[in-house]
């Protein structure tokens, strides 16, 4: 049996040994730092208490249940160890005839050290159930502010970065700011805190049609989000956003969404490393340098592929089909049969902009409004793993829609500092880790 281990449990691992497990002859180990799956497009939703953040997670340990090839072991990678063929964790040594890396990206902070410390980031459950407590505690302090000055810091929300993300949290919080804060905050209701969608490049959703583009922008003024494009956040001290034209905002909440960065791997000197510092591999996604350990999904970057010479932007999808094809090939390797290179099969891209209204770019053809949010409604229940999940998304949103008030604005802060997460740059300087 060959002893395959595989870091991180994202799109592309999972899809990894999930294709992998169906074939006899391997022994596969998963790693990860987290013992659960989670979805990345919804988070947005966790931060702004409109679903749980158990609809988009799921344990490792109940997904492998059937799989008699398949373990997983809790813990951060710290080093690989090529020379041994064993891979060092947080919680122990491994050893590996086959090593995939799929072990994503982290949050990029472009080296502002303030903005590092004080903004909040959105790449993990915790990021998001930690932006949903500070938003919560920001408006309960503008509650309680005494002049008008602090209560609009307090209320208003600064969001760094133009793309879907940066995008979909602001209509979402500018809807709730305008359906829930008016009822539930009666101290507040006339003091109206703004929120600030800042992209340094020339539009809204860059990587999309200029359609798509346009809606947005549209959408969101309407929805009173004040937006700046072709500005960049420079600075944030003593809660005051800095600009890159010189204007400030003072603001409790910096939501950053501005880049992400790969992940680094201690212990490999032969490494090529690309764009965003992503893992160079061939077309069949082997590391170059080294033969029998692989990157797949947003950690890695290949130039082969004819349509994208470039490399393949991060999104779920690639990493999805990566993960397949790569366990297809290791099988076809093991029957010494031939590989297949990665080729994209791109379906498009698509964003929700607000309640009823989103913007789908497919591959003949861009739509916006109403027939597009119910397609992008679909299009994020179908991959969400169980059907547990999925029927309490669907209730969740069916009902968070039409009543316009959704019940998870809690703020749970429980005092005692949980070990997890096992890297130093998740969780936040101003608040303990939130168990869930
Ligand atoms: C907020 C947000 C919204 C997004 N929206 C979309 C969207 O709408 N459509 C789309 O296509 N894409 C979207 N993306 C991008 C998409 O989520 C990524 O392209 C995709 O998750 C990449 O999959 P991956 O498996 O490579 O990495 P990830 O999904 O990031 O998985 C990495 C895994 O590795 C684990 N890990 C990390 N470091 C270690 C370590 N040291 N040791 C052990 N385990 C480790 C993590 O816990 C995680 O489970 C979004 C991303 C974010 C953050």
């Amino acid at each position: 049996m060959k002893k395959i281990v595989v870091v991180g449990g994202g799109f592309a691992g999972l899809n990894f040994v999930k294709e992998l497990s169906k074939y006899d002859g391997f022994q596969i180990t998963l790693v990860d730092r987290n013992n659960y799956h989670f979805f990345p497009p919804l988070l947005y939703q966790v931060a702004s208490g409109f679903i749980e953040a158990s609809n988009i997670s799921y344990p490792f340990r109940r997904l492998f249940q059937k799989k008699a090839n398949l373990r997983f072991h809790m813990g951060a990678l710290l080093e690989v160890m090529p020379e041994k063929q064993y891979i060092k964790t947080s919680t122990g040594e491994l050893p590996y005839d086959i090593l995939v890396i799929a072990s994503g990206t982290r949050t990029n902070y472009f080296g502002m050290e303030n903005v590092a410390r004080e903004a909040w980031p959105m790449k993990t459950i915790n990021d998001a159930l930690n932006l949903r407590n500070h938003i919560l505690m920001s408006m309960e302090k503008a509650v309680r502010a005494q002049t008008v000055e602090e209560k609009n810091q307090a209320l208003n929300i600064v969001i760094a970065g133009g793309g879907p993300t940066g995008v979909e949290i602001s209509g979402m919080l500018a809807e709730l700011g305008r359906y829930i804060a008016a009822k539930e905050y009666p101290e507040i209701q006339n003091f109206q805190g703004h929120i600030h969608l800042i992209d340094a490049g020339p539009s809204l959703l860059s990587t999309m049609s200029k359609k798509a583009q346009t809606e947005a922008q549209k959408v969101l003024s309407h929805l009173g989000v004040l937006i700046q494009t072709g500005v960049s956040v420079k600075d944030y001290q003593d809660g005051t956003v800095i600009l890159s034209n010189g204007e400030k905002i003072r603001s409790e909440v910096l939501i950053w969404t501005s880049g992400v960065v790969a992940n680094h791997i201690e212990g490999l000197p032969h490494l090529v490393t690309g764009r965003g510092k992503r893992i160079v591999t061939d077309a069949f996604n082997c590391v170059e340098g080294y033969k029998n350990i692989y990157a797949i999904g947003d950690i890695s970057i290949l130039n082969t592929d004819p349509a994208f010479p470039d490399g393949h932007p991060q999104l779920a999808q690639v990493a999805i089909q990566q993960g397949k094809l790569l366990a297809r090939n290791l099988k076809n390797l093991a029957s010494g049969k031939n590989l297949n290179p990665f080729r994209y099969n791109d379906k498009g891209s698509m964003a929700i902009i607000s309640k009823f209204k989103a913007v789908a770019d497919l591959r003949h053809f861009s739509m916006k409004g109403y027939f597009a949010w119910l397609i992008w409604l679909f299009i994020h229940i179908i991959p969400l793993i169980g059907y547990r999940n999925k029927a309490k998304l669907a209730f969740n949103w069916f009902w968070s829609f039409i009543n316009n008030n959704p019940t998870l604005r809690l703020i749970i802060r429980p005092g005692k500092i949980s070990e997890t997460p096992l890297t130093a740059n998740e969780g936040h300087a101003q608040d303990p880790e939130i168990v869930h």
